[in-house]
């Protein structure tokens, strides 16, 4: 970055330095050519007030010979024909003179001026014509070099400043570049606290970027780490308790009614050990895969079907009626993924229901969508709560959840299957009266991808 930014500004000054360069020379040749005509305006009006003043052209010979002048003068009378030249050997040969355009305007408007390029290459002649009283004309000329001509001469000149130039502005683009490049170092290295070191508004969109994904890498951590500690407890508690009935009965003290009911607490401690571990397992396995589910043509309402009858006798046993509604729909899905969706949201619904209570399943078509709902009379589920009971190891009232064997892994998975399928999730639920969690799913293949 350095060192393209470096390179810009050196293009950019040589490019400035060489302009600039070009267009003051024209501006001052500009003048400089004005100045000729200025000077000489100021000699032929110096001529006509001393030397010319008795029109007597020896005088003026004497004078133009005696004084060092660098102009040539020329006299041209009335009909053209020349009867003095300061360069000429003898003016009677040289031809007429009335069709020079500065003599011309001369006599039509009292000067005339003309620039014009001589034989000799790149030197151009300054003629400035003025008619006097009795219609001789005086022409006083001087030869100018042309622009070309001044660059030539001047070219060592030119060249030392030129270089003297670019070397100071390859220091300065040096200093300017490490200068610009400076906060963006300063910022690399302090991402943690970029507020100090912002010191371009035009960065702050980029900055913003970055420590939202520095945020969002920190909390990521941060949940990594909680996760680590809530599935070590989690872990802990049921092995706790399978030590704990395992030392009793290696006493040998328990009498055999004790040992069946330790040998029992163990069975439920380590069931809930393998739907622990099970339940990680899968949560890790929908984390860690950033690809597309492949997704087939499902129908939700055989898998609702299907996922009803195996909670049938659970839900016998919780004293839930538990039944489902609506018809054959199609949707692009996973057909595991919608097995364990469906299994978490009625096993919720079973369990955290009321002794008689109903969990209705319903499947519905909304045209490009399929809804799918979950509706129970049981318990529900705080306000506060509402937001919080999809991550992970969360559980409401942990006593209760425990007991039925929770691990508060359930709406986790739920989450993470309904963001692969991109899927919509509501929840609607009211302490005391029951809990519906509605889901939408987008008919079309192309939608959904
Ligand atoms: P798991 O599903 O992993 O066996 P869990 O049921 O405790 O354990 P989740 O399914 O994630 O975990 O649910 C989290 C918490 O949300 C539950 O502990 C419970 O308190 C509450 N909850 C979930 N569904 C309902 C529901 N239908 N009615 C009332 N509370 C619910
Ligand atoms: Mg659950």
């Amino acid at each position: 970055m350095k060192k393209k930014i470096n390179f810009q500004l050196m293009v950019i000054t040589t490019v400035a330095i060489f302009a600039t360069m070009i267009l003051i020379s024209a501006v001052f040749y500009d003048i400089y050519q004005d100045q000729i005509v200025d000077d000489l305006k100021t000699v032929t009006t110096i001529l006509v007030d001393t030397a010319f003043t008795d029109n007597d052209k020896h005088l003026l010979e004497n004078h133009t010979d005696n004084t060092e002048y660098l102009v040539r003068i020329t006299l041209i009378n009335g009909d053209g024909t020349v009867c003095y030249d300061s360069e000429a050997e003898d003016s009677s040969l040289m031809d007429n003179h009335n069709s020079r355009p500065e003599v011309i305007e001369a006599r039509k408007s009292g000067e005339g001026i003309s620039v014009r390029r001589s034989a000799t290459v790149g030197i151009s002649c300054f003629y400035y014509a003025r008619r006097l009283d009795n219609g001789t004309i005086i022409r006083v000329a001087k030869e100018a070099s042309s622009i070309f001509r001044i660059y030539i001469n001047a070219m060592p000149v030119i060249l030392v400043i030129v270089l003297l130039l670019i070397m100071i502005s390859l220091v300065a683009s040096r200093l300017l570049t490490k200068r610009l490049v400076k906060p963006i170092e300063q910022l690399v290295d302090h991402l943690g606290d970029v507020d100090e070191f912002v010191s371009y508004e035009e960065l702050q969109p980029f900055i913003n970027t970055i420590q939202k994904q520095h945020e969002d890498i920190m909390k990521n951590a941060f949940m990594r780490q909680e996760f680590t500690a809530n599935v070590s407890h989690e872990l802990k508690t049921p092995l706790t308790s399978i030590t704990g009935y395992a030392e009793l009965i290696e006493t040998g003290m328990a009498s055999d009614e004790d040992i069946r009911r330790f040998a029992a607490g163990i069975h439920k401690n380590s069931n809930r050990l393998l739907t622990l571990i099970n339940d990680i397992i899968r949560l890790s396995e929908l984390d860690g895969t950033e690809q597309e589910v492949v997704l087939e043509r499902v129908n939700l309402y055989m898998i609702a079907r299907a996922c009803v009858n195996m909670l049938q006798f659970s839900a016998d046993k919780h004293m839930v009626t538990l039944r489902i509604e609506g018809k054959d729909c199609y949707i692009p899905g996973n057909r595991q993924m919608l097995d364990e969706l469906l299994y978490n949201l009625c096993d919720n619904a079973i369990r955290y229901n009321n002794e008689g209570g109903i969990v209705v399943v319903s499947i519905r078509d909304l045209g490009d969508k399929v809804e799918l709902k979950v509706r129970d009379t049981g318990i529900g589920i705080p306000k506060e709560a509402q937001s919080r009971i999809f991550e992970r190891f969360y559980r409401v009232d942990k006593s209760r959840s425990k007991s039925t064997g929770g691990t508060g892994l359930g709406l986790a998975i739920v989450k993470h299957i309904i963001t692969k399928l991109h899927a919509q999730l509501d929840l609607k639920s009211k302490v005391g009266e029951g809990t519906e969690v509605t889901v939408l799913f987008l008919k079309k293949m192309e939608a959904v991808i």
